[in-house]
């Protein structure tokens, strides 16, 4: 029962915001969702949301695989971007995941990535790439050869400073890019150290699971060492949980747990385990191109007007 209401809690949640129409009038789930996704997908329909007043970057790290990283990089700038901000998703994992979710074919031989703009061999403008889910949404692509940077970089000048010189601020201004979004690797080798030194915040999503705050300590560290020696400003600014089962008891009580952790800096919007979320970049989508009106789509959404007011709200 305690779990059926947490659920039903978090819909409440969700039903707050100005893109969930009210439910008398669509008294059947797939009716609520599609006069949701009418909203949703209707320009300006999603509201807009101020802009910060300087270009925030984030870095989406957590060394452990499959907590939601890239899911939770791509749909969050998905949301920012559908509320009129200009978003960039750096994707700084070899296997390519943001790129492919972002509908951007990072196989093409010889095309721009971030492995030449960490090398020093492209611009910032020349690896930029426009993803077809939104005109503001930018990213540049990962390829495979980032697998072999990690090492390459060991022997460069400045090999923790790359990506932070690369992101030079004026273009980042004319493209109108209010935020940048990180999408780490799952280690804390010296690409998530690259990205960590370009960063002023943090963003760690973290599954609903077992052993969830796991490693979470070793991350925290690798921050302060970070703060200590290259980058003073960083700080672990948001806290995201996903992949919340409702059914489970154990999802609320990793939820609590997180929470007297990191206190605050946990949204309190929550991301649902949802099979609609896992689909979505098989065909190369964010959630909320594949499936507006879904729970996916709506929690995501809710989670970028979270992170875009809290800065103002600072
Ligand atoms: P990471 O980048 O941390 O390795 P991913 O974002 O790739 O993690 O997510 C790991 C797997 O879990 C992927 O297959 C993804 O589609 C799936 N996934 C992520 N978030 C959700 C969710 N909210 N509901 C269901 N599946 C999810
Ligand atoms: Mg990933």
């Amino acid at each position: 029962m305690v779990n059926q209401d947490t659920s039903v809690s978090r819909e409440t949640t969700v039903g707050s915001t100005p893109s969930n129409p009210s439910p008398e009038f669509h008294d059947t789930p797939i009716a609520a969702a599609a006069a949701r996704a009418s909203q949703v997908l209707t320009p300006g329909g999603a509201g807009e949301l101020p802009r910060p007043q300087s270009t925030r970057v984030l870095t989406v790290a957590n060394q452990k695989g499959g907590v939601g990283k890239t899911t939770t990089a791509v749909n969050l700038a998905a949301g920012l971007a559908l509320h009129g901000l200009g978003v960039l998703v750096i994707d700084l994992d070899p296997q390519g995941n943001a790129s492919t979710a972002l509908g951007i074919d990072h196989r093409v031989p010889g095309i721009a990535s971030v492995y030449e703009l960490l090398l020093g061999e492209v611009r910032l403008a020349d690896a930029i790439q426009n993803s077809p889910a939104n005109d503001r949404l930018l990213c540049v692509p990962a390829t495979l050869d980032l697998a072999g940077a990690e090492i390459e970089l060991v022997s460069l000048v400045a090999r923790e400073n790359r990506l932070r010189n690369a992101l030079d601020e004026q273009t980042l201004k004319d493209l109108g890019i209010d935020y940048v979004l990180i999408d780490c690797p799952p280690s804390l080798g010296l690409l998530t150290v690259n990205a960590m030194v370009a960063a002023k915040e943090v963003l760690i999503p973290i599954q609903c699971e077992y052993y969830a705050l796991e490693g979470v300590g070793q991350l925290l560290r690798n921050i302060e060492l970070v703060q200590a020696h290259l980058n003073p400003g960083l700080h672990v600014s948001t806290v995201v949980l996903t992949m919340y089962d409702g059914r489970t008891k154990l999802a609320d009580q990793v939820a609590e747990e997180v929470r007297r952790h990191f206190g605050d800096k946990v949204l309190t919007t929550i991301i649902p385990r949802s099979v609609k979320v896992s689909e979505a970049p098989g065909y190369g989508m964010t959630i909320i191109e594949y499936d507006p009106g879904s729970r996916g789509a709506m929690s995501y959404l809710d989670a970028a007007r979270e992170l875009a007011m809290r800065a103002v709200q600072q």
